[in-house]
């Protein structure tokens, strides 16, 4: 745990205490500031208490002797209404901060490696830390990803700290700057919470916010909102840009071009390596994963040939596109983080021939956006709420069942793709709190699943 002690002797609140919450409450309080620690959840305040954190109603706090209040990424304090708490500390200008504007503060010589974007964070925050720590440098990885800011161990000037950066987690940054800030890609999501896309590019640009000198913006120029951003920071004096893409050249900029990586960031443009490569980094959309860590860990000073040794020893990260087991021949795909279409999209257009697993809580749209990928299904294994819709949108196009439950989708896939010892894919388009607490546990369901069949390693 990393010790917070620019509060010490300050009266700080902690509003939410799932992990990062509980984490920030005792990194404060071992730092020797006054903690008053709350959350609306009786269980959470009783785990709270247990360890021996200080509990006050911060409904009832006055928040003229509150120094800050440190909020929970998942508690709005913008839109579409600001939580109470958030409001009150508004009312007496107690700044509202987050567990990474805390880590910031605690650890001011470490280097900062920032990661947002609407897709594929998550991946390149644990390529870019694994390439990273491959290459013999201290590192630490966390953020939204796994580990809280302040669970992750003390770094100095020699260390570098790479955080997966939430849009909720960005608007909680006040002074918190990065050295190197990647920004992936922008698609509309969470409108709700940010009050419409403008909102939401806001939020996200604050990944840009403060100065530290020498600053590497990496952005994906993809998307028509992303370029703009691109434009619009390197006209900001502050920031070196180095421009990413996975459907065209860019002239002094990494980009790829059928499946190989090409660094323009010097004279000309030269071949690094070829993605296709790399199993575990299928697809287009992780060439752009790929292409946005080689240019942020080429912008910490790394040499090419360590970039590119971890590239292709990158582990990838479980519930995406993760290879199971092969059972009898069959290869079975854990892709449960895909709780939309568009997600599995990315996934059906690796394979050309696949035993589908699909459903749980649909989204808008359903599947309709998937039909030019109907003809790579060969037969889709449909469960939870979205299964009678998703069967009438497959229709005669695809051959299809329902099997309610993820068991017996697992068993009856097996059974059909053994002949063919083809790939059966759970990439479920859906939410998953029909069945499953949540995107982890219906990912492990399968795992356990395809561990039990007759023949399993
Ligand atoms: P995030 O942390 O932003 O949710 P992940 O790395 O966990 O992203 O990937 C989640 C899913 O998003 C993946 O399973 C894949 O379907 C899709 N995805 C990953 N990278 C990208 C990308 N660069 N562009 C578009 N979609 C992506």
């Amino acid at each position: 745990m990393i010790e917070v002690e620019s509060f010490k002797g300050d009266t700080v609140a902690v509003m939410g205490l799932a992990r990062s919450g509980l984490a920030a409450a005792e990194a404060l309080l071992a730092g020797g500031a006054q903690v008053l620690a709350w959350d609306d959840s009786p269980g959470r305040r009783d785990t709270a208490q247990k360890r021996g954190l200080p509990l006050a109603d911060l409904a009832e706090t006055d928040f003229a002797r509150v120094k800050a209040l440190v909020l929970s990424p998942g508690i709005p304090h913008t839109f579409p209404k600001p939580n109470p708490v958030a409001a009150a500390a508004k009312r007496a200008g107690t700044p509202i901060v987050g567990d990474i504007e805390l880590l910031a503060l605690s650890c001011p010589e470490a280097r900062y490696v920032g990661v947002t974007g609407t897709n594929g964070k998550s991946t390149t925050t644990a390529l870019i830390g694994h390439i990273v720590g491959a290459a013999g440098r201290k590192v630490q990885v966390g953020g939204n990803l796994g580990t809280p800011a302040l669970t992750l161990a003390r770094l100095g000037r020699d260390g570098t700290y790479v955080l997966e950066l939430s849009s909720y987690q960005l608007e909680l940054i006040d002074r918190a700057g990065f050295d190197v800030a990647v920004w992936l890609n922008l698609t509309p999501d969470h409108l709700d919470r940010h009050g419409g896309m403008a909102g939401y590019v806001s939020a996200k640009r604050r990944i840009f916010r403060t100065r530290r000198g020498n600053q590497v913006a990496v952005i994906g120029v993809d998307d028509e909102t992303s370029r703009a951003v691109a434009d619009a920071v390197s006209r900001e004096n502050s920031w070196n840009v180095t421009r990413i893409s996975v459907i065209s050249r860019v002239t002094g900029g990494v980009f790829v071009e059928d499946g190989s990586l090409f660094d323009d960031l010097g004279r000309s443009a030269e071949k690094v390596m070829d993605l296709k490569d790399v199993p575990l980094l299928p697809g287009r959309h992780n060439w752009q994963n790929a292409a946005a860590a080689y240019a942020a860990t080429r912008a910490l000073g790394l040499a090419r040939a360590d970039i590119v040794a971890g590239i292709a020893s990158f582990p990838g990260l479980k519930h995406r596109q993760e290879p199971v087991a092969t059972v009898s021949g069959v290869r079975f795909v854990n892709d449960s983080k895909a709780t939309n279409a568009d997600a599995t999209s990315k996934a059906l257009a690796c394979y050309e021939s696949v035993y589908w697993i699909a459903g749980g809580v649909p989204k808008e749209g359903g599947i309709t956006e998937l039909a030019p990928f109907f003809p790579r299904i060969r037969r889709a294994f449909l469960i939870g709420q979205a299964a009678p819709d998703f069967a009438a949108t497959l229709g005669g196009a695809v051959p299809h069942e329902i099997d309610v439950t993820l068991d017996k989708a697992v068993a009856a896939a097996f059974a059909a793709a053994k002949a063919e010892r083809g790939i059966v894919l759970l990439s479920p388009a859906c939410a998953s709190f029909d069945q499953f607490t949540d995107f982890e546990a219906r990912g492990e369901a399968f795992r356990a699943l395809v561990a039990s069949l007759p023949g399993a390693p």
